[in-house]
């Protein structure tokens, strides 16, 4: 039975691989941060982990964790609504409420279960979606599960929200989704200018936050904080797998009823396991260290202008951001790969993108900054930058 299927996919995985698309794995055998070593024993800078506050490797949190291993055991063995609550899962959803000024808050096992698990809920074949064009995948595949009327805008593009949102009058409720930071520019999504048209058009708004949470703002509270929007959307998604210490987790936090709603009718958080309590305890500690000091915010926001300033100086054309994203423009696909696998003889972990993650013309490379990183790795990264950009012709 398996000849044939064998066959095919021995086919379409050359495809991929001949058409230079297939995801090849780095093995880390450190700890996550600013310096990582490999299998193979070399040490090298890593400018491609969503460990934008560096606390994938966090005493505190190891040591909240190490607690929570003692007192509450390793795993849950159960779904929340059976027999999968401790007191960490509570705890912690009370504070990333706290933290997004919301009202209360659902955990998942993953923001793409949150996504996952949100639209299909709350909204009929009598309500309406409006999504951002660049909204990530789970939010695309959550949107696909649920039967709304689905309308589409250009990114970030207000004039197309507004006129997606005219056509969505037909509709009873309205619901306009985006990404709060967009992962292949690190754009921020307009949101004070979303609210208007939802507030003129009726809609309630939703904001994944997973790369702007501990990131934008002062505080790191994320795109409402940015934009004097605390408390007043509807619905917020997250990941405790970015800056948030990077192990696993994800949630949906906002307006009290909606949160009660998914808990009794959210799939995956009713088909799926709890997170373990010890990535409960560690959470409530994140939460508790930022609430103390925003001395990681501080250095992820200097050490991302820092950055900037010192390619831009150095000629490089780096798109705008709003985030600890930055995306230096290659616009040419092949460039970009070659420059990436000269970085990485260099010691520099980065990530180069083509279509069709994006658009054709625009390809980059992705540099993603950390309060892990020290002024000698920016430094560090920035020569080998400068250095392989005038081997490959892209500084003159
Ligand atoms: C990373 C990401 C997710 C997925 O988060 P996980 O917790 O890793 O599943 C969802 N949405 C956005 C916008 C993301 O960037």
């Amino acid at each position: 039975m398996y000849n044939n299927f064998q066959a095919y996919l021995k086919k379409e995985l050359a495809d991929i691989e001949s058409a230079g698309l297939y995801k090849n794995e780095r093995i880390i055998v450190s700890p996550q941060g600013g310096e990582i070593t490999l299998k193979n024993g070399t040490k090298a800078l890593n400018f491609c982990a969503n460990n934008y506050l560096g606390l994938a490797n966090n005493p505190q949190l190891i040591a909240a964790a190490k607690e929570a291993l003692e007192t509450h055991g390793y795993g849950m063995a159960s779904v929340r609504f059976i027999c999968g609550c401790s007191d960490l899962h509570k705890a912690l959803e009370a504070k990333i409420a706290e933290f997004f000024g919301t009202e209360d808050t659902i955990l998942y096992a993953a923001c793409f279960d949150a996504n996952g698990g949100v639209f299909e809920p709350l909204l009929t074949d009598q309500d309406a979606i409006i999504s951002d064009a660049l909204n990530h995948a789970s939010i695309i595949d959550g949107v696909r599960l649920c039967k709304a009327v689905r309308y589409r805008y250009a990114n970030a593009d207000m004039a197309d929200l507004e006129k997606q949102l005219q056509a969505a009058q037909a509709q009873r409720f309205r619901l306009i989704v985006t990404d709060g930071v967009f992962s292949m520019d690190g754009n921020v999504a307009p949101l004070d200018k979303i609210y208007e048209l939802a507030s003129k058009y009726d809609a309630m708004v939703m904001v994944d936050e997973s790369h702007s949470a501990g990131v934008v703002g002062r505080t790191g509270r994320g795109v409402t904080e940015q934009y004097n929007l605390r408390g007043k959307i509807e619905i917020l998604t997250g990941t405790l797998g970015k800056a948030f210490g990077g192990a696993i987790g994800g949630f949906t936090t906002g307006k009290k009823e909606i949160i009660d709603m998914l808990r009794q009718r959210s799939r995956p958080y009713l088909f799926s396991n709890s997170i373990p309590p010890m990535v409960a305890a560690a959470g409530v500690k994140m939460v508790e260290m930022m609430s103390a000091t925003n001395e990681l915010q501080d250095k992820l926001h200097s050490n991302t202008e820092y950055f900037v300033t010192k390619m831009k100086a150095a000629g490089f054309d780096i798109k705008p951001t709003q985030s600890a994203i930055c995306a230096v423009m290659l616009y040419d696909a092949k460039l970009s790969q070659t420059m990436a696998a000269k970085l990485q003889e260099e010691g520099i972990f980065v990530t180069g993108f083509y279509y069709p993650v994006v658009p054709k013309g625009q390809a980059r490379i992705r540099v993603q900054i950390s309060a892990a990183h020290e002024v000698e790795h920016l430094d560090k990264c920035i020569a080998a930058f400068t250095k392989v950009g005038k081997e490959l012709g892209v500084l003159k």
